[in-house]
């Protein structure tokens, strides 16, 4: 069996209007081979968010010509290899190179379990996990399972009420990013956020917080997601002040640029729980994190890491740390897939990130199959592959497609 032909396609979509005038487009990019047989393998390339979708997009269309055309589906290590040691850029660590490794080693993993008639999280290794637990991720934009819009929640009572709402879904822990929103319901502009942080910001955070804790109760886990937007006496701060709503882990407390922050803050709060990783790539980045004890939860994100075959390895490397894994998901329902089947086949999986994006029609529109938590929990399916095949009419009308 062989690859033959390829499609990327580039989706363009919007949740709400909200959500346009302050957050621009969604544009999961998705890689569709096709073997001589018919079979057609799905991938992502996790830049759906951000700015910089279109460097994917063409360097996934240098990548599927150069080393993907012609070459056997089951060779995935090879083809791996070949992406890495061939190209000169994956030869270092990044966001575009290692989301279209991503993108191509995904679908492979999924043209062989349809060839097997084997889902992923078999050919991993069978099902560690009978059902992953769900938190509600990014309370901030509001908590709608029918997906109706999108919010900035602004009022400590609205982040209380879509607290709420999660826990009536069944979900038994949130998320929040209590200080990307300002009080005009306003993306905060990120140069405020670094530093040692105003007082004014300190508070709004603790009440945000703090409404949610009593909406709750005491038995929900909250995580505390800064988005690396705070450095780390920021960081720091909001951890410490948050600390009394006892917090499940604390999320990108400082950025990536090296992992030096992450260890400081973890010596100066040896006892928090901190948690990071959806922009640390490959097994090599992720050996410093690991070495250094930045992390007591990884977040790899699958569809930017280097893939399954790349996500299997970062996260048994975590498991002889003692760390657990909570794979990141903030794309198309492959990234949901490709997380569901890695987290369902490994000891050390902790939670799953179902986010509010992922309740929203628009993405649930991308695929045929909608897997939805319920009572805030997965179960992976026995469907081979990924078990999941695009709307294709959807992605026609909401995109532009290359094919190679
Ligand atoms: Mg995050």
């Amino acid at each position: 069996m062989k690859i033959v032909s390829a499609e990327i396609s580039i989706l363009d979509l919007q949740f709400s209007q909200e959500f346009a005038e302050t957050q621009g487009s969604w544009h999961p990019v998705l890689l569709k081979l096709v073997t001589d047989e018919g079979l057609v393998g799905l991938g992502e390339a996790g830049l759906a968010y951000g700015v910089g979708h279109n460097g994917a997009v063409g360097m996934l269309k240098d990548f599927v010509e150069t080393f993907i055309i012609g070459a056997n589906p089951f060779d995935r290590e090879v083809i791996w290899n070949k992406m890495q040691r061939f190209s000169f850029w994956g030869g270092s660590c990044g966001p575009v190179v290692n989301a279209c490794m991503s993108a191509i080693d995904i679908a492979l993993w999924d043209i062989a379990g349809k060839a097997l008639n084997q889902p992923i999280w078999q050919m991993l290794g069978g099902r560690v996990q009978d059902e992953l637990r769900c938190y509600a991720s990014q309370l901030q934009f509001g908590w709608d399972k029918e997906g109706v819009t999108w919010y900035n929640l602004k009022d400590p009572e609205e982040y209380a009420n879509a607290a709420i709402a999660a826990i009536n879904d069944g979900y038994t822990a949130v998320k929040v990013d209590p200080i990307m929103i300002d009080e005009q319901g306003t993306i905060e502009n990120p140069n405020k956020l670094k530093g040692a942080l105003d007082k004014k910001i300190v508070n709004r955070a603790v009440t945000r917080v703090a409404a949610i804790r009593e909406a709750v109760g005491p038995d929900t886990d909250i995580i505390l997601e800064l988005h690396s937007l705070t450095s780390l006496t920021g960081g720091q701060k909001l951890a410490e002040a948050c600390a009394q709503f006892d917090l499940f882990m604390v999320e990108e407390a400082v950025n990536y640029n090296s992992s030096g922050p992450a260890e400081t803050l973890k010596k100066r709060m040896p006892t928090t729980p901190m948690a990071g990783g959806e922009r640390v790539f490959t097994r090599w980045q992720y050996k410093t994190y690991l070495e250094t004890a930045c992390f007591d939860m990884i977040q790899p994100d699958f569809c930017l890491a280097g893939g399954i075959t790349e996500g299997k390895k970062i996260c048994d490397m975590a498991h002889t740390y003692e760390v657990g894994v909570q794979g990141h998901v903030c794309g198309s329902p492959i990234s949901a897939a490709a997380a569901i089947h890695v987290s369902t086949a490994i000891p050390n999986f902790e939670i799953y990130e179902h986010h509010t994006n992922a309740n929203t029609r628009a993405n649930r529109n991308i695929c045929i199959q909608d897997q939805q938590p319920e009572n805030g929990l997965l179960v992976a399916t026995d469907a081979p592959g990924l078990g999941i095949d695009l709307n294709d009419e959807f992605v026609a009308k909401n995109g532009q497609t290359i094919r190679v």
